[in-house]
């Protein structure tokens, strides 16, 4: 029976290490949800890293990683500490990352990380070449795995393989900055159906296909000697039923809000205030430092919101041993003390920060318990935070303020769509926010479930390797 093979770069499990025995659990995190129809239905396999190093397997456990993974349907790409700082710390997070996010000044050009970029890929081609067979469909998934596609291609030409891109890709103007931009094309031009979360991406790559590697592209395809490549985009939703279920059982269960105890012990004593929320990962793409700023400007050019508003920031710690997330990580925390300071009454706090990652409940408990939610990222493939929020407000109320640099503002027009450079627009969205008529709010959020309900993650994944079945097609017409 054919099957298909999911490649990404970790898998959809966490291993530890507890008491010289393998420890396995699930992760909830979004792809493994949206494929996770893929991955059963179809016997599929995952392949990917198991989030241990080499150095931190002993030897006796190296067969129980494999067992735990393949007890879950995977299969562990094995990397060294120097892989991974290479690789992933190096080429993927210090070059990709930040070039794709239109951030160049944080772009390094490292010869040896990208060196290890493409012995990493390798490997991974390796564990897939291992596991293919004929009729197989494979999903490579993202920035770190660009190379893949032609390494799994050029050994074996019968089989489709699609790869989907979950962060921008950006113009031709600062993609050509790349030293390695030419393998890095050749590398997803080995797939036959790519996948970008919006049409712009789609664009910014045909056209970099284009110009610098000077293939015929025609409409969504690229024509190359042998056979076709079509290029598309599918905006990636979210598991509504999960969001909107738990959020519907929360409010059923009343007083169950943490933030509703805090304020009701009085560590701060205004309770009518409205709360702003805002979730990401501490990154810079994500604009976060600015929010504050702009969470600043706000509450001086309209100070009759003063102890009437409050923004609850999660952020969540990531990549912490780049030296760009340390520097943010102190700017975040000084911004907060000092609007903090600057601002706050004996019975308010105007910015109540948690740096850490929480599990669901408390994430829902988030989402229903504030009125507002301020997404201003400065780049973002696609922001499923910002789909998270609208999903639970099982009442229809509530505010989405969203930065058109998202790839989520495309879909979702009926936010408050905003420029995140903007102080003055985000301050004046505020207000809106605030002020809105709760009609209005139901009205706008009618909408938005209505279109993420049916778009969901599944979806997402159904439509993509329906397209890439019908590649086939193509593939054949063309020989
Ligand atoms: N999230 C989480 N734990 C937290 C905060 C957030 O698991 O403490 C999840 C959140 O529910 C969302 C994801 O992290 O599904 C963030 O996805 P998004 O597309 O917004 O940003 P990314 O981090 O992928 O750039």
């Amino acid at each position: 029976m054919s099957k298909t093979i999911i490649i990404s770069n970790r898998l959809p499990l966490q291993l530890q290490i507890d008491n010289n025995t393998i420890k396995a659990t699930p992760s909830v995190g979004g792809l493994a949800t949206g494929m996770k129809s893929v991955h059963r239905d179809s016997n599929g396999v995952w392949i990917g890293w198991t989030g241990l190093t080499e150095e931190e397997t002993p030897e006796e456990l190296v067969d129980d990683v494999a067992k735990a993974a393949q007890d879950a349907q995977c299969v562990p790409v094995s990397l060294t500490e120097e892989d991974i700082d290479g690789f992933y710390y190096g080429f993927s997070n210090r070059t990709i990352w930040p070039l794709f996010h239109y951030f160049m000044e944080y772009t390094e050009f490292e010869k040896e990380s990208y060196q290890t970029y493409v012995e990493v890929n390798k490997k991974y081609a390796e564990v897939v070449l291992e596991n293919i067979e004929e009729g197989d469909t494979v999903w490579v998934h993202d920035y770190q795995l660009m190379l893949l596609p032609e390494l799994i291609k050029k050994e074996r030409p019968d089989v489709q393989i699609g790869f989907f891109l979950h962060i921008p890709f950006p113009s031709y103007e600062v993609f050509r900055t790349l030293p390695w931009r030419e393998e890095i094309l050749k590398g997803l031009l080995g797939s036959d159906l790519i996948g970008f979360h919006t049409y712009d991406y789609q664009r910014h790559f045909l056209s970099s296909v284009s110009r610098i590697l000077r293939h015929e592209v025609s409409f969504n395809e690229i024509t190359l000697k042998d056979r076709i490549v079509t290029v598309n985009s599918y905006p990636m939703g979210i598991d509504y039923d999960k969001f909107a279920d738990a959020a519907a059982k929360h409010d059923a269960a009343k007083n169950q809000s943490e933030l509703q105890r805090r304020l009701d012990l009085h560590i701060d004593s205004t309770p009518d205030a409205k709360m702003i929320l805002s979730i990401d990962r501490l990154d810079y793409s994500k604009g976060i430092a600015n929010r504050i700023r702009a969470y600043e400007y706000f509450l001086e050019k309209y100070p009759e919101f003063k102890e009437k508003v409050r923004l609850v920031m999660l952020a969540v710690p990531s990549r912490s041993n780049v030296p760009q997330y340390q520097l943010l990580k102190k700017e975040v925390d000084e911004l907060v003390g000092r609007i903090n300071g600057k601002f706050a009454s004996v019975s308010w706090t105007p910015i109540w920060y948690f740096y850490r990652s929480m599990p669901f409940e408390n994430l829902i408990d988030l989402y229903t318990t504030c009125e507002v939610a301020l997404l201003t990222p400065i780049r973002d493939g696609m922001n499923l935070v910002a789909k998270e929020y609208v999903a639970t407000r099982t009442d229809k109320t509530g505010v989405l303020i969203l930065s058109e640099m998202a790839g989520a503002a495309q879909e979702m027009s009926e936010a408050l769509i905003i420029n995140p450079n903007n102080f003055e627009e985000i301050a004046d969205a505020l207000k809106q926010a605030m002020e809105m008529p709760e009609a209005e709010q139901i009205k706008r959020n009618k909408f938005l479930q209505k279109r993420l309900k049916r778009y969901n993650v599944e979806k997402w994944a159904d439509d993509f390797m329906h397209s890439l079945h019908d590649t086939t097609h193509k593939s054949d017409i063309v020989k």
